[in-house]
């Protein structure tokens, strides 16, 4: 069970962590979390080649240090490479201590001060703790891709009903979510282009 759009109360409370990036030129934001991941990553860059349009990457350590060119591979390709912890930890779950090393062990293959927290759980804790040094990116999309038991077209409405001027999207670089992301991800660019969006990376300062 999911929120294909983030509710205005969940982002009041977590005022600290960004949920969109509202701008006046109708700019919105493909983020695609848990790479690199073989024949996916190469797949996806393939798709955003096509269509000239750049994203952003929320890469794990462990990926990144399974395949390195892979993750050169999306730097090559001038998109945008985010923190998304080392091993995936669930921040709920985790000790400030313990969640804060993890995300330590990925920037030292993971340059950048762009991180979201995996599963999209952190605590206010860890958030106080990280917020000074890491621009902490939620999202106000979410296409459900990870979702086995949702349809390749739910997904794709998930998104076109939901996106607006500025809106944050998340899709998944893995294997589990190819079902879903195969079908909706070249849709999703084209509908959204015709509607005259314009796609980003999200910028780092
Ligand atoms: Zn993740």
């Amino acid at each position: 069970m999911f929120l294909a759009k983030s509710p205005e109360i969940i982002k009041k409370y977590y005022s600290r962590l960004i949920w969109d990036i509202p701008n006046t030129e109708n700019k919105i934001y493909l983020t695609f979390d848990d790479g690199p991941t073989p024949k996916i990553t190469e797949w996806v860059l393939d798709v955003l080649k096509k269509h000239k349009i750049k994203a952003t990457f929320f890469c794990l350590g462990c990926n990144v240090e399974k395949y390195p060119d892979l993750f050169n591979q999306i730097k090559l390709a001038d998109h945008s490479v985010g923190n998304h912890s080392y091993s995936h930890v669930n921040g709920w779950y985790a000790e400030d201590d313990y969640y804060l090393s993890d995300i330590e062990k990925c920037k030292e293959v993971v340059s950048s001060n762009l991180f979201r927290p995996p599963h999209g759980r952190i605590k206010k804790s860890q958030i106080a703790k990280i917020v000074e040094d890491y621009k902490i990116i939620m999202w106000d999309v979410l296409s459900g891709d990870f979702d086995l038991k949702t349809t390749p077209e739910k997904c794709l409405k998930n998104v076109i009903n939901n996106t607006k001027s500025g809106s944050v999207i998340v899709f998944h670089d893995s294997i589990k979510a190819f079902k879903n992301l195969e079908y909706t991800l070249p849709k999703t660019i084209e509908y959204l282009l015709e509607r005259g969006f314009v796609f980003d990376v999200i910028p780092e300062n």
